[in-house]
Parts: C-alpha cells; sequence; structure tokens
C-alpha cells in the first residue's frame, strides 16, 4: 500500500490536525504509564520543530459519549505534554465548536491545542458526517500517528480524512514504522517465514491462520487454540480447553494446510495438571494424548524442541499468542523460551515481529523485548492487519 510520509509534506506555517493515541492509564488525576505519549513524540516534535501548530487529539477509556466526564478528560495529558515534556500545550475548550475554532486559528507555529477526548462526542465513534466535518475546520492537514485505533471506523481516523486535501495528508513516524513492518512480513517477507500463533480460542485466530496458509513456510500452534485442532484429528484432549463448535472449522484449516503446502505444526506433547491453578501439580504427559481429568496448560519440551527448530531456520518470524497460561509461572516455561528463541532470532537479523497483547507482555516477561525487530503497538489493529483485513485508518491514508 502506498502512503505520503511526513517528511513529503511542506509543514512550516500550517495547521495540523495529529491524531495520536494518547490513550494512556489514569488513576486519580495522574497518568500511570506515558509509554503512548512518549511514542508519539517524534511525530509531535517534528511537526513543531518545522515551524507547524498542532492541534491534537485522541480518545481516552471509554466514556458514554453524552460529553464531559472529569474521570476521562485530557487534562492530565496536556499537564504532562506542558509540564514533562516542556511543550506549548494547551487544553481546547471542547472538540468541536466556534470556540475550539478560535482556538485552533490562533495557533501560532510551535504551539499545541489538545482537544478534549474524542469519545465525550458519540460522532467519533458513530464516524458522524457532522462530526467530521467539524474536526476538518480546525486544520489545513492531516496526519495519523495511531496505529492502535487504525482498525475503527471512527470519525478521527476514517470519516474526517478525505475531507482533506488529498496532498495534505500523511502517516506519522509510529504509522509509517508499523506499516513498513507489517508490510514486509505480509507482502514481502524472506523466506523462510515462520509464523507462531497461540492464545486462548482458534475462532480468534482464523483469519490469521488463514492468511498465512500457503505463506508461511511454518506455522507452529500453541495455546488453548491448540487442543481444538488436536480434538479435530481425533487427539485425545481431557478437559483442556476446546471450542466444540469449531471441530468442523479446524478440520478445515487442517486441510487447507495441507493443499497449500503449509507445515502446520501441533503440540507433540503437553504440560498439563489437573485444576486452571497455579499451584495445581503439574506434569509433562507422554507423547500427545492427554489423560481424562487433566488439562493442557503449556507445551511440553518435546514440542518446544520442535518449534524452537523452525525458528532458528527462519529468516521472518511473525508471533501472537502465547504457547500457555504464561501469567502462572508453572506454566509459562513454553511461551518464555519461544520468547528468548525470538529475541536470539532477531540477534541473527532475522526480521522478528510480535503482536498481540499477550505476546508483548510475554516478551517484557522474558526480558527480551528491546532484542525484537518490531513490537506492534496495536493489539487489535495488528492481528487485523496480520489476518489481511483492511483497516480503515490505514485505507483512508491511501494515496
Ligand atoms: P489471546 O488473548 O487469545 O491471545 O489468549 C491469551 C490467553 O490465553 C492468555 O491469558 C493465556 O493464559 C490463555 N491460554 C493460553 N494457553 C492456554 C491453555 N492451554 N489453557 C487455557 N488458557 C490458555
Amino acid at each position: 500500500m502506498a502512503f505520503r510520509n511526513l517528511k513529503e509534506l511542506n509543514i512550516k506555517g500550517h495547521h495540523v490536525f495529529l491524531r495520536a493515541d494518547l490513550n494512556v492509564p489514569i488513576k486519580d488525576g495522574v497518568i500511570k504509564d506515558a509509554t503512548r505519549i512518549k511514542e508519539t513524540m517524534a511525530t509531535l516534535k517534528y511537526l513543531l520543530d518545522g515551524g507547524a501548530s498542532v492541534v491534537l487529539c485522541s480518545h481516552l477509556g471509554r466514556p458514554e459519549g453524552i460529553g464531559f466526564e472529569a474521570a476521562f478528560s485530557m487534562a492530565p495529558v496536556a499537564a504532562f505534554l506542558e509540564d514533562d515534556l516542556g511543550l506549548d500545550c494547551r487544553l481546547a475548550s471542547a472538540i468541536t465548536g466556534e470556540e475550539v475554532e478560535r482556538e485552533a486559528t490562533a495557533l501560532k507555529p510551535g504551539q499545541v491545542l489538545l482537544l478534549e477526548n474524542l469519545r465525550f462526542d458519540k460522532g467519533e465513534t458513530k464516524n458522524k458526517p457532522e462530526f467530521c466535518t467539524s474536526l476538518a475546520k480546525l486544520a489545513d492537514t492531516y496526519v495519523n500517528d495511531a496505529f492502535g485505533s487504525a482498525h475503527r471506523a471512527h470519525a478521527s481516523v476514517a470519516g474526517v480524512v478525505p475531507l482533506f486535501a488529498k496532498d495534505r495528508i500523511a502517516a506519522g513516524f509510529l504509522m509509517e514504522k508499523e506499516l513498513r513492518a507489517l508490510g514486509t512480513v505480509t507482502h514481502n517477507p524472506a523466506k523462510p517465514l515462520v509464523a507462531v500463533m497461540g492464545g486462548a480460542k482458534v475462532s480468534d485466530k482464523i483469519d490469521l491462520i488463514k492468511n498465512f496458509l500457503g505463506k508461511a513456510d511454518a506455522i507452529l500452534i500453541g495455546g488453548a487454540m491448540s487442543y481444538t485442532l488436536l480434538k479435530a484429528q481425533g487427539v485425545a484432549i481431557g478437559k483442556s480447553r476446546c471450542e466444540e463448535d469449531k471441530l468442523d472449522l479446524a478440520k478445515e484449516i487442517l486441510a487447507e494446510a495441507k493443499a497449500k503446502g503449509t507445515k502446520l505444526l501441533l503440540p507433540l506433547d503437553h504440560v498439563v495438571a489437573s485444576e486452571f491453578k497455579e499451584d495445581s501439580p503439574a506434569s509433562v504427559t507422554d507423547g500427545v494424548e492427554i489423560q481424562d481429568g487433566k488439562m493442557g496448560l503449556d507445551i511440553g519440551p518435546e514440542t518446544v524442541a520442535a518449534y524452537v527448530g523452525e525458528i532458528k531456520g527462519a529468516k521472518t518470524l511473525i508471533w501472537n499468542g502465547p504457547m500457555g497460561v504464561f501469567e502462572m509461572d508453572a506454566f509459562a516455561v513454553g511461551t518464555l523460551t519461544i520468547a528468548e528463541e525470538m529475541a536470539s532470532a532477531a540477534d541473527r537479523k532475522a526480521f522478528v515481529l510480535v503482536g498481540g497483547g499477550d505476546s508483548v507482555a510475554a516478551v517484557n516477561k522474558a526480558e527480551v523485548a528491546a532484542r525484537i525487530s518490531h513490537i506492534s503497538t496495536g493489539g487489535g489493529a495488528s492481528l487485523e492487519f496480520l489476518s489481511g483485513i483492511e483497516l480503515p485508518g490505514v485505507k483512508a491514508l491511501e494515496v
């Protein structure tokens, strides 16, 4: 896909509408983790240093959409931008309307006007044309740096975009980085390409698996979703988590993998316990079958060895979803070993992309995040992109 890069835009003296992801955790008016704000600073600083003024906006949490709610106000974000990051930033009196338009028009180069939480107005999530028109009045240039919101057809990422002149629309640096990384692994990967997929439900990952059948050289499956696929093959899975209503679909996937020549690897052994509890005594199965009364909670050592072997030969790797219940230490070994192996692959210059909240948590838990080539910031957006689904916020940027 082709999109305009921020550096291709003349920004000096322009008023830029910057949609960022400033959806940070806030408790009692205090920002608990400012990572997201810091991640968009490269784009924001580039605009301000280049002589643009910026109308900055984001959603924050899930307000009801019927007006101002103090708990979801952007006020702490405005204070952080001004006090901690030293920007010339003020919080707008509202999101849309004549007063905000006056505030936006009055902006001087290097100044930031932060709009209130976009979701205070239902027009944002409903992508209402009047709301889009009002937003578009606030600037002459549109920049989107909020990859994590790109899978939603909301006003600030979708509806408002075509209201700007075609040559005044660009992707911010964070958005560009995501699109390049995700684009490379899906459209132009160095081979062999190995995809590691796990997590709770096969139903959440069907499009993801299907999109990589025929594309990946191997798909390695772990986590609870593997039990649905194993059961579909007639393997005994004890009382492991299984989606009974997805067994036919699982059979379809297995047949499609065979037809398209993609190796689909399923666990060969498992770490099992009688209960879904940290202190439930764990044991390793002797082979693929799980006895009655036991549930699979992690991939076993034979599986880990087989998966590590595939990872070692790969030039491109994608990882979405944990191999087991990694939140419990007794069942985290499979996931943490895969995380370590992913980092080693990146060390030897394979391109390693990790996406999805739980796999990101796993590379953090394994303390290997800094070695991974690209960690996607948008859980839902990266899963949809990798599943081959067109993202409204990305489509809107297409030139
Ligand atoms: P997802 O959000 O689909 O990526 O799933 C992640 C969740 O799946 C994590 O909370 C894991 O604890 C859970 N999970 C992974 N493996 C298993 C398993 N074998 N049994 C039950 N839950 C699992």
